[in-house]
């Protein structure tokens, strides 16, 4: 089954960005990097009893260290796929058809995928002054939903495999995880 996700867009967008959060997690992204996909990898083929609950129990404490205000990194340097479903409420707020929306907004994706993104990046609903959405009440599923922290590791480890290095959130998560599996033992 596939799985609605960001795809990464920007990786200089990435490089530049002056994100309080990004500046301080940057150095550690790239350093871990490949240490956390392997371990993610790890984690795919053989998943530990109790992986979701344990994640469960790790979520609300990386939400306490890391704040999305601060950092907007997913909308900076990645797009949002956008559901048909997505298209006609974003469109209807806007006050727009839904082809005048994607004509102004959106290219399809090349590929199997097909999947309608961002033609622009950072996010063109993206405040740059605040780091707010300026269609929050409106936003794509996957933009509500991202980092598909709580969701079954089965079906979204790939996608924290992606997003380690894009993402502080799902960093801490996967570090965090990590220590406590390698505790376990
Ligand atoms: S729609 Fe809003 S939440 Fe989604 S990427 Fe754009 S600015 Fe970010
Ligand atoms: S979801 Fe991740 S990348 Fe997006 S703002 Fe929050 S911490 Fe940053």
């Amino acid at each position: 089954m596939r799985r609605n996700n960001r795809r990464p867009i920007s990786s200089r967008a990435m490089a530049n960005s002056n994100s309080t959060l990004i500046r301080r997690y940057r150095p550690r992204l790239r350093k871990d990097r490949p240490l956390l996909r392997r371990f993610i990898t790890r984690l795919q083929k053989t998943p530990p009893r109790g992986i979701d609950a344990t994640i469960s129990a790790l979520i609300p404490g990386v939400w306490k260290d890391v704040k999305c205000l601060s950092c907007a990194n997913c909308c900076k340097t990645m797009s949002p796929t956008y559901l048909p479903a997505d298209m006609r409420r974003i469109s209807k707020y806007l006050g727009m058809t839904v082809n005048a929306f994607k004509d102004k907004y959106l290219e399809q994706e090349r590929g199997a995928a097909r999947d309608w993104m961002n033609r622009s990046t950072p996010c063109q609903f993206l405040r740059l002054s605040d780091n707010k959405c300026r269609i929050y009440s409106v936003r794509p599923l996957d933009c509500s939903t991202f980092p598909h922290l709580g969701v079954r590791f089965a079906d979204y480890g790939h996608v924290h495999h992606q997003n380690v290095e894009y993402c502080p959130a799902t960093y801490e998560l996967m570090s965090r995880l990590k220590e406590v599996t390698e505790t376990i033992g």
